[in-house]
C-alpha cells in the first residue's frame, strides 16, 4: 500500500513531535525535572560553567554532615577547651534544612517566611510554642543585623544541629547557669570553618571518597551531551586543585571513550575561586598544577589542559571571550554561586537542590492530602468572605434600627446612591437575628476548617522534616528558601544529570504567575 502524500500540517506536526520527543520533555518524573523561573533559550548559551561541591558532586548528607560533627566537636574540646562529654552527644542528621536563622543571641533557630515573618521556632530541639513564640516573633525583626547567622549552604547544615544539641546539652548539665549563646555559637563556626580549612573533611572524603559521593555515568552523558551541542564547558570551585582533582575524577574519569579524564569534559577550570568574591574583587588568575603547586601568572588565553586558581569576574569575560547571559552558571550556594553572580554580572543561574528529589517524592505520595488542603483552603477564603459581607449588612440594618437617616444604597459611579426606604423595626430585628445566627454558622465553619487545616499540614510536614515542615514553605508562604531561588535562580533542579531530559536547544519558558488581583 502507498502511503497517502503528506501535507504541510501533517509534515509540521511530525516536526514538531520530533523535538518533543528529543527533548524528552514529556515524561520527565517531577523530581528530575528542571524548573523555570525565568524564561531561558539554551540555543543561546555559549559557555556553561559548573560549581562543583554539592552541584557536580552530590554528597551523601547523612555521611558528610556526620563526618563534620564529628571533627567540629573533636576541635571544640581540643582548641577551644570543651569538656569530653560533648563528643557522645548524639547529633540528629534530620534537623537542619537550608534557610534557616540562627539567632546567636538567644540560642534559638527559626525559619523565616518570604515577608520575612518567623514561623517556627526552636530552643535546642525544644520547640517554642504558645505565649512564649509570640513573645519572640514580637520582638524578633528583620534580618540585618550581625545576631542573625542565615544557614544557606549544606556545609552548614551541622552548624544549626550543633548549635541546637550544644544549647540542650549546657541547659541540662547547667542549668542555673547564664550561657554565653553567642560565644557557643563563635566556638562552633570557628570549629567548623578550621575543619574545612586543616583538610580533616577533606581528607576523609578522599579516603572513602565511595562512601560520600554517588557516581553515575549520567552526569558524563549529560555533560557530553552539551559539549556536542558546541557549549564550552567550565568548572569553578572554591575547593583547591588537589581536591577538585580527586573528586572530579571519582565522578568522570574513564567512563566515556572520548573522555578519558576529567578535564577533557571543561574548556576551563578555575579552582580556589573564592567566590563569592570572584564576582566582585580582582583577585589575579594563577596557573597551578593538580597538587596545587603554583606554575605561572601571566596568560592572554585559558588552556584546556591547565588548572586555574583565583582569578575574578572581570577578567575571565576578557580571557573567555564570553560574557553576560550567553554564560550560564550551575551552582549550589544561594549566595556566593547564585545571588552573587546574578547581582554582579548577567550570567543566567540555575540552583541545584537536591532535597527536591525527596521532597518531591513524598509530595507524589502525598497528592490526596494535598489536593484537600488546597480545596480547604479555597473553601476558608470564601468563608472569610461571607463573613465580611455578613459584617457589612449588620453594620447596615443597626444603622437602620438607629434610624441613622444617611444609610443609602450604593449604585455604582454614574447613578445617585439610593436612600433606603422605611423598614419595620421588627422585620429589621428579625433580620438582625437571621444575620447573627448565619454569622454564628460561618464562624463555627471557619474554626472547623482551621482546625482541620492545621492538622492536615502537621501531617504532611512531619512527612517531610519532622522539625521544620517543607524547604520551600512556611505555613502557607514560601518560606525564605523558596523566596530567594524564586528571586535568584533563573531555572532550578535538583541535580545536573536532569538536564540530560532535555534538549541542549531547549527553550524554557516561565509559567505566567497572575499578582493576587489577576486571579478570577
Ligand atoms: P564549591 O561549592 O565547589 O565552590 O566548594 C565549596 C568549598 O568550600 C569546599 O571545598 C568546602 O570544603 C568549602 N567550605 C564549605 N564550608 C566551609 C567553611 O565553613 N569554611 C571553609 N571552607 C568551607
Ligand atoms: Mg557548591
Amino acid at each position: 500500500m502507498v502511503n497517502p502524500p503528506k501535507t504541510s500540517r501533517t509534515r509540521q506536526a511530525e516536526n514538531l513531535l520530533e523535538v518533543l520527543r528529543h527533548s524528552g520533555v514529556l515524561n520527565v518524573e517531577r523530581p528530575r525535572q528542571v524548573y523555570c523561573n525565568r524564561d531561558i533559550n539554551l540555543g543561546d548559551i555559549g559557555l556553561i560553567g559548573f560549581d562543583m561541591d554539592y552541584t557536580l558532586a552530590l554528597y551523601d548528607q547523612d555521611a558528610i554532615e556526620k563526618l563534620s560533627v564529628e571533627k567540629t566537636l573533636e576541635r571544640l574540646v581540643e582548641e577551644r577547651g570543651y569538656p569530653e562529654a560533648v563528643l557522645d552527644i548524639e547529633i540528629p542528621t534530620d534537623f537542619a534544612i537550608r534557610g534557616l536563622v540562627i539567632d546567636t543571641h538567644r540560642g534559638n533557630i527559626f525559619k523565616l517566611d518570604s515577608h520575612r515573618h518567623v514561623g517556627k521556632v526552636y530552643h535546642g530541639f525544644q520547640e517554642v510554642t504558645g505565649d512564649d513564640l509570640y513573645e519572640y516573633r514580637v520582638n524578633s525583626m528583620r534580618m540585618t543585623t550581625a545576631r542573625y547567622a542565615l544557614v544557606d549552604t549544606l556545609f552548614a547544615l551541622p552548624d544549626a544541629s550543633l548549635y541546637a544539641a550544644l544549647v540542650d546539652y549546657f541547659e541540662t548539665v547547667q542549668p542555673e547557669k547564664k550561657h554565653d549563646w553567642q560565644r557557643l555559637y563563635r566556638d562552633i563556626r570557628y570549629c567548623i570553618d578550621l575543619a574545612h580549612r586543616d583538610d580533616s573533611i577533606k581528607n576523609e572524603i578522599i579516603d572513602d571518597t565511595d562512601q560520600y559521593l554517588e557516581r553515575t555515568v549520567d552526569l558524563a552523558l549529560t555533560l557530553h551531551k552539551f559539549r556536542s551541542a558546541g557549549k564550552k564547558l567550565f568548572v569553578l570551585t572554591n575547593s583547591y586543585a588537589p581536591f577538585t582533582d580527586h573528586i572530579l575524577s571519582y565522578l568522570l574519569d574513564d567512563l566515556l571513550p572520548e573522555y578519558p579524564r576529567w578535564q577533557n569534559y571543561f574548556d576551563i577550570v578555575v579552582t580556589g575561586a573564592q567566590k563569592p568574591d570572584f564576582f566582585t574583587e580582582r583577585n589575579p588568575f594563577l596557573q597551578v598544577d593538580t597538587d596545587g603547586t603554583i606554575l605561572g601568572k601571566e596568560f592572554s588565553q585559558f588552556d584546556r589542559s591547565k588548572i586555574y586558581q583565583g582569578g575574578n569576574l572581570v577578567d575571565f569575560e576578557r580571557i573567555s571571550g564570553f560574557r553576560g547571559n550567553r554564560v550560564l552558571f550551575v551552582g549550589d550556594h544561594i549566595y556566593g554561586d547564585i545571588v552573587r553572580s546574578k547581582k554582579s554580572s548577567a550570567w543566567r543561574t540555575v540552583m541545584i537542590v537536591q532535597e527536591m528529589e525527596r521532597e518531591l517524592s513524598q509530595s507524589a505520595a502525598l497528592r490526596e492530602e494535598n489536593s484537600r488542603l488546597e480545596s480547604l483552603e479555597l473553601e476558608i477564603q470564601r468563608v472569610n468572605e461571607e463573613i465580611a459581607f455578613d459584617q457589612g449588612l449588620t453594620y447596615k440594618v443597626d444603622a437602620l434600627l438607629n434610624g441613622e437617616d444617611e444609610v443609602e444604597v450604593a449604585k455604582g459611579d454614574d447613578e445617585p446612591d439610593e436612600e433606603l426606604p422605611d423598614f419595620d423595626p421588627e422585620q429589621l430585628r428579625n433580620a438582625r437575628r437571621e444575620i447573627q445566627k448565619n454569622h454564628d454558622h460561618l464562624r463555627k465553619r471557619r474554626r472547623d476548617l482551621l482546625d482541620e487545616i492545621l492538622s492536615l499540614e502537621k501531617k504532611l510536614e512531619a512527612q517531610f522534616n519532622p522539625y521544620w515542615g517543607l524547604l520551600f514553605k512556611q505555613g502557607n508562604k514560601n518560606s525564605i528558601f523558596g523566596e530567594q531561588v524564586e528571586v535568584y535562580a533563573c531555572l532550578y533542579t535538583s541535580r545536573v544529570e536532569n538536564f540530560a531530559h532535555y534538549s541542549p536547544l531547549h527553550y524554557f519558558r516561565a509559567p505566567r504567575q497572575p499578582m493576587p488581583h489577576e486571579r478570577y
